[in-house]
């Protein structure tokens, strides 16, 4: 035992580099072992590779994400691990709250890292040592904010495109013409693009620091919780962001809820804090991030829910529980268990029925032909009619409808008879068991009892198998399906 430890301390010093450069501000890793290699007069990377437990670093298809195999580095270097994952993408991962597995990585940095290198002239003439900044890797920045120049994306020389790694360590030469890139030139930002170059430059600085305090394991929430801050702040609703960043909903959802299979990639996020016209660097305001990570006081809930209410009458929509809950990320029903935003909520219902109940027989003249006319379009198309669709057709609910207005609860009823009549007709077994599933429908809508697969099933004596083989009872059955499962998750 004792042995063996003297034989691994001994094998770690032999292993250890003679010169072992200091790693600077954000360099990349890739540049690190370029340099790595360089000062200890290696003729390639993979030599390296080979004293740190046998690494083809040339081989790396994306050398700067993070990778456990760096940390056989931190033995021969001896320079600690987390060194080492300051030199790569890890400290912005953490940020997001983001898994390391390099698949998801691929999809999380789609479209905004350079595969090739780019490089500030300027900054490897000026910069001593000279190194690769991992910043030089992101697309969202066109040049070098220190020097105020475009970065070049090949050789100046010989316009050869430059790879991240290279099998000869050899940081400031083209390897095609041998050329220095130190002494390549650049053209100047343009002037609109200064501004915006130095802000992203500063938050993706901020990202791929290391922060002051570990971070909390629910991240991602957090961010999505800053993001839907921010975006209630400037007063626009998910649909109408996606809608504005050419996206779907399902990503900008994925950013302010974080779904289970993650959608967003860094892009994602850029874009949608630069359409609210904030930074990064508001987004990640550790400050704020740590009072979101309280729970919320029902003051702040009452003050969130009024938002969203003022927001839905801008829009002319209905203040329902439900909608005002899917604003503030949260159920209608765990909404009203906070005694406040109940009354308030209440309030609203109150107010609506009143409106509603108003019996206006003009209005009933008008629905009674929109049913009429509904049901005929239907029968016509031949369409299975169930009286709830009907109701969505015309766009109100089927309980409201019969309550308020006798003339349609004549129609629905004198439309329900005739139906029962068709049944006895012959028919095929698959129509007669649509037709017994619609009439079932109808029965349990117009009892105003919750519709289930199971009263369902027991009504018309059919098996689940039976129920689910036929196309057109699964179409039928569809929009309540969809909903349990909606609301079952
Ligand atoms: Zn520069
Ligand atoms: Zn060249």
């Amino acid at each position: 035992m004792e042995t063996e430890r003297w034989v691994n301390r001994e094998r770690a010093i032999w292993n250890m580099l003679a010169l072992r450069p200091r790693p600077q501000p954000l360099e990349s890793i890739t540049s690190y072992i370029t340099r790595l290699a360089e000062a200890n007069g290696l003729q390639s990377i993979d030599e390296l590779g080979a004293l740190a437990e046998g690494i083809t670093f040339s081989s790396l298809k994306s050398p700067d994400y993070p990778a456990v195999a760096y940390l056989a580095l931190a033995q021969v270097t001896g320079y600690p691990e987390e060194r080492w994952f300051d030199m790569t993408f890890f400290h912005l991962l953490q940020r997001f709250g983001y898994a390391i597995n390099r698949y998801s990585l691929h999809k999380f940095f789609h479209g905004s890292l350079t595969s090739s290198l780019r490089y500030c002239p300027v900054c490897l003439a000026e910069h001593t040592p000279a190194y690769y900044s991992l910043l030089w890797r992101f697309l969202v920045l066109p040049g070098c904010m220190e020097h105020g120049v475009r970065f070049l994306s090949q050789c100046g020389h010989c316009t050869s495109p430059l790879p991240l790694l290279r099998d000869l360590p050899q940081l400031i030469r083209c390897p095609t013409c041998q050329g220095d890139l130190r002494t390549c030139l650049p053209d100047p930002l343009n002037e609109d693009e200064v501004e915006p170059t130095m802000q992203r430059t500063l938050d993706l600085n901020m990202l791929l620091t290391p922060g002051s305090r570990p971070l909390p394991e629910e991240q991602a929430k957090l961010i999505g919780k800053r993001f839907q801050v921010l975006r209630q702040r400037r007063d626009l609703w998910v649909p109408e962001i996606a809608r504005l960043l050419g996206r779907e909903t399902s990503v900008i959802r994925d950013i302010d809820y974080v779904s289970r299979f993650r959608k967003a990639s860094l892009k994602d996020y850029m874009q949608y804090v630069a359409l609210l016209g904030y930074s990064l660097r508001e987004i990640f305001d550790e400050q704020s991030l740590e009072e979101l990570a309280e729970p919320l006081s029902e003051e702040q809930l009452l003050e969130q829910v009024e938002t969203a209410i003022r927001q839905l009458k801008a829009r002319g929509k209905t203040v329902l529980p439900g909608n005002v809950g899917d604003l503030v990320g949260m159920t209608g029903s765990r909404l009203k268990q906070y005694p406040r935003v109940k009354k308030l909520l209440n309030r609203y219902e109150t107010e609506r029925k009143r409106e509603i109940f108003q019996f206006d027989p003009k209005l009933e003249e008008e629905l009674v032909k929109q049913v009429e006319d509904t049901l005929k379009q239907l029968e016509a198309r031949e369409e299975p009619i169930v009286l709830q669709h009907v109701c969505d057709l015309v766009g109100l609910t089927y309980s409201w409808m019969v309550k308020t207005y006798p003339r349609i609860r004549v129609l629905f009823s004198e439309y329900q008879r005739n139906q029962v009549g068709r049944y006895r007709s012959p028919r095929s077994d698959e129509e007669a068991k649509v037709q017994q599933v619609q009439a079932a429908l109808n029965v349990l809508v117009s009892r105003g009892e919750p519709v289930t697969l199971k009263r369902i099933r027991q009504m018309v004596r059919l098996t689940q198998k039976q129920l689910r083989r036929s196309p057109r009872i699964r179409g039928l059955l569809a929009p309540y399906i969809g909903k349990w499962q909606r609301e079952a998750s």
